[in-house]
């Protein structure tokens, strides 16, 4: 029997210009588009003209670039077409406070962490791709997930897939989770070869597109420490519950071995879209257009215990586990400061972990976080730290 229309679902996309954000602009085309969702909000940051474009094919009731100085160009690019528009950080709390259902939550670092939080205490669904909101802010953002009423539907590719073959009623047999890792582009390298290399190198990822930070943080492994964080809380498990596989492929997304041997795995094309379309859809799957595996030409699979000395990230996020307290804040927010300054030519690659330990052992001795007041707090004394040991190794 045919029933009445449903409303449309509200969805906003934090981050929509990046990588991630397109990606889930393109889900939401393929599954029925403006038929079956409403946009509430789109938020970008410079590239105000790609920002723009979306917001009008996708009819998007406001769109906001979190800089301040492109408010009157993407003004500008939208007048006349009835959009909202706002700028800054102001801009992106009010995004948070638009009615959505559903949200992408896609800024990339810290800075997706205050709107994220918004939107949770409001109650939405997160659709969390920004693994830092879990790294910096652990239990008291899942806290707020809680209390706002909404779920928290992973799209790290691995969590998405933990989540996927995470049998909710046999939780309790759950041992471990495997993560995997493709290695990024210097999985073989010596770390002799790893101190001299550039943006250039560093960003070619050797299975996946992704944005400029995220591809730099998973040739240095930071991006597998974030996650490995990341797991530990979404998934409420002891660090040693956590292990990393390198597996150079990008096919299986991540596994978990339960208590009678049996290690469940997702697997897939390397293609945000899957993990997208299953946070969208959740419980059910949706129907997209990713490639097919074909098991005859892949053939094989590959996996290698991954190395702590060629890869310290790795033993930084065992660090900050076995420390607790704010060190996931100080390692993240230390860690950016540093990448910041890699990209910007200012610090060789190995020299990320070089500071993010230091700073990680500098404030090792702040205290647990009571409230959000105190990870921004954290957040803020790593970055301070990381930019003065580096001043320190420029000028001494
Ligand atoms: P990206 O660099 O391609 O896009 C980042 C987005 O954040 C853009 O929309 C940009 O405009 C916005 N942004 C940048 N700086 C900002 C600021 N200061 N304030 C507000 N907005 C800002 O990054 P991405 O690859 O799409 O990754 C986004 C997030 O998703 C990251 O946290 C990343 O770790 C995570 N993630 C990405 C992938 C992937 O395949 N790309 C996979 C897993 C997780
Ligand atoms: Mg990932």
């Amino acid at each position: 029997m045919m029933t009445g229309k449903t409303a449309p679902r509200r969805l906003s996309i934090f981050g929509s210009t990046g990588s991630i954000g397109q990606n889930t602009l393109n889900v939401v085309d393929h599954l029925g588009g403006r038929e079956n969702f409403e946009i509430s909000v789109l938020t970008g940051n410079s590239n105000v003209e790609l920002l723009a474009r979306q917001a009008k094919a996708s009819g998007a009731l406001m769109a906001v670039t979190a800089n301040d100085r492109h408010y009157e160009s993407l003004k500008s690019a939208l007048s006349g077409s009835g959009i909202a528009v706002a700028a800054g950080k102001s801009g992106l709390m009010e995004a948070a406070d638009r009615e959505a259902d559903w949200v992408m939550a896609a800024i990339v670092g810290t800075a997706g962490l205050a709107p994220t939080l918004a939107a949770a205490r409001r109650g939405a669904d997160i659709a969390l791709a920004n693994k830092e909101c879990l790294v910096s802010a652990g239990d008291l953002f899942l806290a707020t997930i809680r209390e706002g009423g909404g779920r928290l539907l992973p799209v790290d590719s691995e969590h998405n897939a933990i989540f996927q073959v995470l049998e909710e009623n046999q939780r309790h047999a759950v041992e471990r989770v495997i993560l995997t890792a493709s290695g990024g582009p210097f999985r073989t390298a010596s770390r002799h070869e790893m101190a001299g290399v550039t943006v250039e190198t560093a960003r070619a990822h050797p299975n996946w597109s992704m944005g400029l930070k995220i591809s730099i943080d998973s040739a240095s492994m930071f991006n597998k420490a974030l996650e490995m964080i990341e797991a530990r809380h979404l998934f409420g498990l002891k660090p040693e519950q956590i292990e990393v596989i390198f597996h150079p492929q990008s096919i299986i997304h991540s596994m978990v071995g339960y208590t009678d041997g049996s290690v469940l795995a997702q697997l897939g094309a390397p293609d945000m879209r899957t993990a997208i379309g299953y946070a969208l859809s959740f419980p059910r799957r949706p129907n997209l257009p990713i490639e097919r595996l074909d098991f005859a030409k892949l053939a094989r699979l590959d996996f290698e215990a991954p190395d702590e000395v060629r890869f310290p990230a790795l033993r930084l996020a065992r660090l900050a586990m076995t420390r607790g307290g704010v060190q996931g804040a100080v390692l993240n927010g230390a860690k950016e400061v540093a990448l910041e300054a890699f990209i910007e030519g200012r610090l060789s690659f190995l020299a990320m972990a070089e500071i993010t330990e230091r700073v990680m052992d500098d404030l090792a001795g702040l205290p647990p976080a009571a409230d959000m007041d105190d990870v921004f707090a954290a957040d803020r004394q790593a970055r301070q730290r990381a930019s003065e040991l580096m001043t320190l190794a420029v000028t001494g």
